[in-house]
């Protein structure tokens, strides 16, 4: 399963695996010890947490107790979304470490442009400021890249104009039917990686007709689709799964989707979910 080998790299030179493990609404504990353990068993390479999940130190005893090199596993953990202030953006770092029990991260995201009781609203001077803070956990080696997540093109000018680094990374919410034209264009332009989470779109795509109809004709699920399509975009899907059975199945993904079945699901625009 080459999409679990294969890397995209930042443009800071940094190799990041193509397909991640997502572990949102994976509580923690055992659920999520138990499901992080099993995927690095199965092969991935990279896992997607957040403070915002609670469940930062099961996944941090998962990659411990692994027995797998610390420098073969990629972990991305998020800055919460409420965090707009520089010493506040230090302090949640520090908490994170702690609870990962790790020396380092691979990515560090800000989870949002802004809180989530309060979408759409104008945090611009926030984000900077927390951004500061992100810029010299980059410098000081803890954080191998630095990112965002849930930008659009005017939070990203925003930031980027009043800031040094640019972010190595965007995780947007994006799966067919939902690909974010716009913000996909902008990071390609200034070579910000795309990451695409709810690449299933949650579980509301699986049973969608459109996409059941390619996925047959290829002989494969819906899901591997789905995850298919992010690729064939240069955008790095994160499936989450707590199923064994389906880790796998998610990340069997060797195969190619032809340039008219792709024409076909670009245009199930807004249809999907
Ligand atoms: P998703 O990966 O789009 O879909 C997950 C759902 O699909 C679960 O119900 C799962 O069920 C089911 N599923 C997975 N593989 C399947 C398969 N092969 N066949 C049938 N059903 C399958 O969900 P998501 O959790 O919304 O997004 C994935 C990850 O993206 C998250 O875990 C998180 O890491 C990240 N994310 C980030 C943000 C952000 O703001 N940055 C927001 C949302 C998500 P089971 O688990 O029961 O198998």
């Amino acid at each position: 399963m080459t999409a679990l080998t294969d890397k995209f790299t930042l443009s800071n030179g940094v190799e990041i695996p193509k397909i991640g493990f997502g572990t949102w609404q994976i509580p923690d504990g055992a659920p999520a010890y138990e499901s992080v353990a099993e995927a690095l068993k199965i092969g991935y390479r990279h896992i997607d947490t957040a403070r915002a999940y609670g469940n930062e130190a099961s996944v941090g005893r998962a990659v411990r107790d692994s027995g797998i090199p610390r420098d073969d596993i990629f972990i991305t953990t998020k800055l919460p979304a409420e965090v707009k202030d520089y010493d506040e953006a230090k302090a949640s770092f520090e908490t994170t470490m702690s609870l990962l029990e790790l020396d380092r991260v691979d990515l560090y995201l800000i989870h949002a442009p802004w809180p989530w009781s309060d979408m759409g609203s104008d945090h611009r001077d926030g984000n900077v400021a927390a951004w500061k803070a992100m810029e010299e956990i980059y410098q000081a080696g803890r954080s191998r890249s630095i990112g965002v997540s849930n930008f659009d093109v005017a939070d990203l000018e925003s930031l980027i104009e009043s800031t040094d680094v640019v972010p190595h990374a965007n995780q947007i919410r994006w799966f067919i039917g939902n690909t974010q034209h716009d913000t996909t264009a902008y990071c390609k332009a200034n070579g910000i990686l795309v990451e695409g989470y709810s690449p299933l779109a949650t579980g509301a795509i699986l049973h969608n007709p459109d996409v059941t109809r390619i996925a047959d004709k290829y002989h494969r699920s819906v899901a591997q689709i789905c995850i298919r399509y992010l690729l064939e975009n240069n955008v790095l899907p994160l499936p989450k799964t707590t199923t064994p059975s389906r880790m796998a199945e998610n990340a069997d993904v060797d195969f190619e989707i032809s340039g008219d079945d792709l024409g076909t699901l670009d245009g199930l625009v807004d249809t999907v979910a």
